[in-house]
Order: structure tokens, then C-alpha cells, then sequence
């Protein structure tokens, strides 16, 4: 019956955060992600600097950077 992870209670005030809306929109793996590495300050906007975690704030840059190599693709040479 136990589903907390005291890690969470113990590091971070979980009513101050919630899931990035960015990550859990571009990312096909954002449930297979640790929670913590979901979640950002729920009084930022859903930026990668606002990820709790840097392991977050990794994934979130790389959504971003594979949506930019997506918009501009290698024409130059
Ligand atoms: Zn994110």
C-alpha cells in the first residue's frame, strides 16, 4: 500500500510543482521518466530552466533541440 516515494516528500514540496506541459506533450517516453524529472516549479511557465531535476532539464533541452533540427533541416553544405 505504500506508492510514496519518501524522496519526493522529503527534497521537494510536490503542491509547488506539477508535469511540464511541454514535455508531457513532445515526449513519448514522459511516463517512463522518474516523477521528479516530470515535474516543473508550478510558478514557472514550462521552460527547460524550470525542471526540478537535471536530469529534466536535459530531456526538456533535447525535445527542444530535435523540434528546432526538425523546423531546419542540414540543406546547407
Ligand atoms: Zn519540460
Amino acid at each position: 500500500m505504500e506508492h510514496i516515494d519518501p524522496a519526493i516528500n522529503s527534497r521537494f514540496d510536490t503542491r509547488s510543482s506539477r508535469p511540464c506541459e511541454f514535455c508531457r506533450e513532445h515526449d513519448p517516453k514522459f511516463r517512463e521518466r522518474r516523477p521528479l524529472d516530470q515535474m516543473v516549479a508550478s510558478s514557472r511557465k514550462a521552460i527547460a530552466s524550470a525542471h526540478l531535476t537535471e536530469d529534466g532539464y536535459v530531456r526538456h533541452r533535447m525535445l527542444e533541440l530535435r523540434q528546432i533540427a526538425a523546423r531546419a533541416p542540414l540543406t546547407a553544405a
